[in-house]
């Protein structure tokens, strides 16, 4: 809805804490939705996702959410459907080019994200649309990356923790060695 859009960006740094919350969440749950197994899990999240954002962000359901870096006004309504920015038809007082009735969504992207505590992630460079990934659930597969980089970083503190523990081992069987980076103290005990 066209007037909750204009809101949502309005209140960018309310939906920002807010999503932040909601991602806090679903990765804490990232060992349940493993057992339960994420495709399962997809088809209760994306219908509620759905109904949540096309309410709030007149979402599209692109699947690569960017409204955390695009001051939560949802690109995907640009009539020209543009990722990175406002083509050079904004019209005087921030209006649309394709349809004059409608706020440049890149005019409100700027101003949302200076309200921002991101809004500097406005200027990063968007990768184009994957639209295999359109209808699947964007908040799944932020959090799941995030829960699973998480994981990565603590299994390779963990495999430090253990090169530091046998260093002996490390040089009789160097091809055992953990695979991690490591610090220059776990690869010299002396250190
Ligand atoms: S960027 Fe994609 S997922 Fe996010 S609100 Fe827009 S269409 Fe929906």
């Amino acid at each position: 809805m066209y007037r909750f859009r204009l809101f949502a960006a309005r209140h960018s740094r309310s939906f920002e804490r807010l999503y932040a919350v909601l991602e806090t969440s679903m990765v804490a749950l990232h060992p349940l939705f493993r057992r339960i197994g994420y495709g399962r899990v997809e088809k209760v999240v994306a219908p509620v996702e759905k109904l949540t954002k096309s309410l709030l962000f007149d979402c599209r359901m692109c699947g690569q959410c960017v409204l955390s870096s695009t001051g939560m006004s949802c690109p995907m309504n640009c009539p020209k459907t543009l990722r990175n920015g406002p083509c050079g038809g904004v019209r005087p007082g921030g209006y649309c080019e394709v349809k004059p009735e409608m706020r440049c969504v890149w005019v409100e992207a700027w101003n949302g994200a200076a309200r921002m505590k991101g809004r500097d992630k406005i200027g990063t460079v968007l990768p184009p649309v994957d639209n295999t990934l359109k209808g699947s659930s964007a908040w799944l597969r932020a959090s799941r990356e995030k829960a699973e980089t998480r994981n990565e970083a603590t299994g390779d503190a963990r495999r430090t923790t253990i090169a530091r523990a046998f260093p002996g081992a490390r040089r009789s069987e160097p091809t055992a060695a953990p695979l991690a980076s490591e610090p220059a103290s776990a690869r010299d005990p002396r250190r």
